[in-house]
């Protein structure tokens, strides 16, 4: 087993997997772990991490690195065959209000967009999935944090997490032996800690998935399969082939030596090993197919290398698409017993989307001027981030005498003395007053690792104006009919971005700066656009009713029982912690319950 094409595909799988990202990856790996037969259906082309540029200056590309239309990223961005437009592949907004507008970020790669993804790896804390019963809106996961735990604690062995527990209220601490050492902070970092603790904001570690040093190959691999002696070997092993991280190369280009959590560097590999998984590459995913009994039999998918339709059957289907992608197969999915789209009896397929809220903001610090030369590099990344810290002015008094919306964000830091790109350098003049020449150089050379910034990654509440469905006037190159999304902020979004351009005012102040531009104090104009986060979930929310959910709390969906959503879609809320961690957690559980199930010849 391995990579295989349409035409030397086995006739057994056990189950399917569509997609190969952090959900597609780590069931996969999970499955094929523990015996199961897998097929892997991935739109985009194999990619190897040892393909990554990581070692290249930005001098050595065009336009010096700098971010274009088709790599908005930078010209080394790990993402191939991707980005906010993918061609020949496009999605449509129905309003054309600005604010009504969504994007939407896909990867057509091996590995997703955990190939250049932020990698900061949050827990959801208690609070996250019961938010209904703490302030009446939104809605509660079926499970609770308990219950995800022990997978939350195996994601963090596997794929390596650097970080510290503070005991924060909201903000899990993890159990000793998951987390590896954080890295120490920067200069501008330790001064927001400083200056931030005079407004009650804590400045933490981050947790980011980057090992700090080689994971432990002899303790962790029999945590994560007890029982299992075959995984062990194959986890131990490739644990020994992942090196750690040297602190000097951008991650967003991908990481040649597996420093860094890429499904490609830490899920595949083993899976692979296992002899268990078969991976297709180039191959677009479209429909579900059902047997007599209403049960999933297969999948059908276009080979992009020849553009022929194929079909190919198993005794589950697990799709893991990346949330919307996955919502738009089960809308194709239609049949006689599901005129509106595949396990969509409750109607709530693509229903309730959310991204993330955002708001950035720059200061310049004049005492991080004319720093001596000195090496920052660090993680792509903060090495620290501030978590939310007003719990106690929310849940029911959101309202009255709280902040006047519901739900926190936490702030992510950008600071430090970064390899100088095209535009290190630029817009000084508000500083300089436009001096040129010699005294130019030493402007530059003053003010470079002056600036910090601020991004605020705030909770969004579900809502019925924000979803997707299927657009009746357009499809893809394929044929395959696309997304239309429908999108609105509600004002608990715009005035918790409001919040966040007053407090990073607020820091930059106690830091003795001044803010770059001025922070925008209407909401409406502060926050970031509808998806532009990248932090996409929803549109097959879990529940405790098969009337008003899609799937159940174990991601199986409650119309077809042998069908699994794996990724961000059975999100029923969207915390201010980054979804990833919690989508792999989700997933490996999700897989568990799957390969006991097989076992069990329930499924
Ligand atoms: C720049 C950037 C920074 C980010 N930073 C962070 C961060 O710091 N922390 C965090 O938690 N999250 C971050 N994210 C979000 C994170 O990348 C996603 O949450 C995560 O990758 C979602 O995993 P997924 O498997 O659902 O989707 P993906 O990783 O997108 O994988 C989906 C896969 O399915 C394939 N696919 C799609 N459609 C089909 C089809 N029809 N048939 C077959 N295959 C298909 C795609 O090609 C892709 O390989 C970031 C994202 C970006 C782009
Ligand atoms: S900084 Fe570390 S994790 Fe990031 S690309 Fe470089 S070696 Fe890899």
């Amino acid at each position: 087993m391995g990579f295989v094409t349409p035409r030397t595909l086995a006739s057994d799988y056990d189950v399917i997997v569509v997609g190969s990202g952090a959900a597609g990856g780590q069931t996969a790996y999970t499955l094929a772990l523990e015996g199961v037969r897998v097929l892997m259906l991935e739109a985009g082309r194999r990619y190897d991490v040892a393909e990554s540029p990581m070692f290249r200056t930005y001098g050595e590309a065009p336009l010096r690195g700098t971010g274009t239309p088709d790599k908005p990223f930078g010209f080394y961005d790990a993402t191939i065959d991707g980005g906010w437009t993918v061609p020949g592949e496009p999605y449509h907004s129905a309003s054309r209000a600005p604010e009504e507008q969504f994007m939407w970020w896909r990867a057509r790669m091996l590995g997703g967009r955990t190939n250049h993804w932020g990698r900061i790896a949050l827990r959801n804390g208690p609070y996250d999935f019961k938010p209904r019963t703490r302030d009446g809106l939104g809605f509660d996961w079926p499970i609770g944090y308990d219950d995800l735990a022990p997978w939350y604690d195996k994601v963090e062995m596997l794929i390596g997490v650097y970080g510290s527990n503070e005991g924060l209220e909201n903000t899990p601490d993890s159990p000793e032996g998951c987390l590896l050492p954080a890295p120490a902070a920067r200069v501008g970092e330790r001064l927001i800690r400083q200056r931030a603790a005079t407004l009650g904001v804590p400045v933490v570690p981050i947790h980011r998935a980057v090992l700090t040093r080689k994971l432990d190959h002899q303790r962790i691999p029999a945590l994560l399969h007890p029982g299992n002696e075959r995984a062990q070997r194959l986890v131990a092993a490739d644990m020994q082939a992942r090196s750690a991280c040297f602190w000097a190369t951008p991650c967003g280009r991908g990481c040649s030596i597996r420093a860094t959590y890429q499904s490609p560097a830490v899920h595949l590999p083993p899976a692979l090993a296992s002899g268990n998984l078969d991976i297709v590459c180039d191959a677009m995913a479209y429909e579900v197919t059902l047997d007599a009994r209403g049960k999933a039999s297969g999948v059908r998918f276009v080979d992009k290398t020849t553009g022929r339709h194929e079909a190919v059957t198993a005794r589950a289907v697990v799709l893991a698409a990346s949330a919307c992608e996955s919502v738009r197969i089960l809308l194709n999915s239609k049949s006689a017993a599901f005129p509106d789209g595949l396990a969509n009896s409750s109607g709530k397929v693509g229903r309730y989307i959310m991204d993330t809220v955002g708001s950035d903001l720059e200061g310049q610090i004049p005492l991080l001027e004319d720093l001596p030369p000195h090496n920052e590099d660090g993680a792509g990344g903060s090495h620290l981030y501030a978590p939310w810290w007003l719990y106690g002015r929310q849940g029911r008094d959101w309202g009255k005498g709280g902040l006047g919306f519901a739900r926190g964000y936490h702030i992510e830091l950008g600071t430090g003395r970064r390899m100088p790109s095209a535009d290190t350098g630029a817009h000084l003049e508000w500083l300089t007053q436009g001096s040129y020449g010699k005294r130019f150089k030493e402007d530059v050379r003053r003010y470079y690792g002056s600036f910090v910034s601020f991004s605020g990654r705030g909770e969004m509440i579900p809502n019925e104006h924000s979803y997707c469905e299927i657009d009746p006037h357009a499809r893809d190159q394929w044929g395959i009919p696309v997304l239309r999304f429908h999108w609105r902020w509600s004002a608990h979004e715009t005035r918790q971005a409001a919040h966040m351009q007053k407090t990073f005012a607020d820091i930059v102040d106690t830091m003795g700066g001044k803010v770059v531009g001025k922070p925008e104090l209407d909401g409406a104009k502060a926050i970031a656009p509808g998806g532009s986060i990248i932090h996409e979930v929803g549109g097959a929310l879990m529940g405790a009713d098969p009337k008003t959910s899609v799937t159940n709390g174990w991601c199986q969906t409650w119309d077809v029982s042998n069908l699994f959503v794996t990724d961000g879609a059975p999100f029923p809320s969207n915390a201010d912690k980054n979804p990833t961690l919690t989508i792999m957690a989700l997933a490996w559980r999700a897989a568990d319950h799957i390969a006991q199930r097989l076992r069990r010849k329930e499924i």
